[in-house]
């Protein structure tokens, strides 16, 4: 039976981290949060950004724009953030309301705050190999498998379920930067279960619920389930829904070595992978020493 790995336990010495980094730091950290509209479940992600930044010590700036701001007004905003030199990193929450381009107004945000790690230098500098920063779920990915493994992963059979720009292609970067063998399948792989099978480190990231079966997992591997579906749930309920995973928990858990629950997985590394990026932004554009450990 496969040892579930603490997605919440480990997000949490994540931010312990974090906070014990900007402890150490000669000024506080700032990150600014840029939400444009209502979206109820956006305001929820911004209000839980806004109350950990502060958690860890880091000074939070929030930005609301009306769900009609023009293009120009969101730009506008993030290159007063860019000037601001208090603003170390620049979290733009998507998506953005219909109209207006995400992916222009990404690429407005200064690369040094691109705490997202979305912007095209920031993928350039992964591709390469540089330092920069790098997005957040799929660098929750890998500090998760190191949590099940150690921290070295080099030589390890990685296979990363699809290859979006958001979570796909960057965490199929980051393990091989971690000297992984990786392979990245998407939906035109042929025999998708088999080459699952090889895998020591399964990353299903495709947002389809319960896809991966019980019998594609190698007994032992470790599995981190980037999806987060919801699905019904008639046996809770009339009209009832729960969260689950791209990998059916139920069938990979007895086969698996480790494997990430859904929800409580990768879900809470997300936001403190933001944290961390902060804090290395803040000390690559200030010239601080990068605290150890982090
Ligand atoms: P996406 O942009 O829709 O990409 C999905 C990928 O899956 C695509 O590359 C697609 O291949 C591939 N795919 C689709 N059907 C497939 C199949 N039958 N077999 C193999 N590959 C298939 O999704 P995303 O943004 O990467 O998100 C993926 C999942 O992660 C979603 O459930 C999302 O909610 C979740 N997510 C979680 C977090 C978090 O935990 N914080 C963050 C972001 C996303 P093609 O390229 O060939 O179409």
């Amino acid at each position: 039976m496969a040892e579930r790995i603490d997605g919440k336990q480990v997000a949490a010495d994540v931010r312990a981290k974090v906070a014990k980094a900007v402890s150490s730091l000669p000024g506080q950290p700032t990150l600014a949060v840029v939400l444009v509209g209502e979206d109820p479940a956006s305001q929820v992600y911004v209000r839980n950004k806004v109350k950990q930044t502060e958690e860890t010590g880091m000074r939070s700036l929030h930005h609301h724009l009306p769900a009609d701001a023009s293009q120009d007004e969101v730009e506008a905003l993030i290159s007063s953030l860019n000037d601001d030199a208090e603003v170390d990193g620049i979290l733009l929450q998507l998506p953005l309301p219909k109209g207006l381009d995400e992916q222009r107004a990404i690429e407005c945000i200064a690369p040094a705050k691109d705490v997202d790690g979305l912007t095209e230098a920031s993928a350039g500098r992964l591709v390469l190999g540089k330092p920069g920063l790098r997005p957040c779920t799929p660098t929750g990915c890998v500090i998760l498998a190191k949590s099940a493994l150690g921290d070295d992963l080099s030589g390890r059979n990685v296979v990363v379920i699809g290859r979006s720009i958001l979570v796909g292609k960057p965490a199929a970067l980051l393990f091989l930067a971690e000297n992984c063998t990786v392979t990245i399948a998407h939906s035109r792989t042929r025999d998708l279960e088999a080459l699952c099978r090889t895998a020591d480190i399964l990353v299903p990231a495709v947002g389809r619920p319960q896809m991966v079966k019980g019998d594609w997992v190698k007994p032992g591997a470790v599995v981190i389930d980037v999806g987060i579906n919801r699905i019904d749930a008639p046996e809770r309920g009339e009209g009832k829904t729960r969260l689950v995973g791209d990998a059916d928990f139920t069938e990979c858990e007895p086969v698996a070595g480790h494997i990430t629950p859904v929800p409580g997985g990768v879900g809470p590394m997300t936001i403190a992978c933001l944290l961390r990026n902060t804090v290395i932004a803040a000390c690559y554009r200030r010239g601080w020493d990068l605290p150890q450990g982090l």
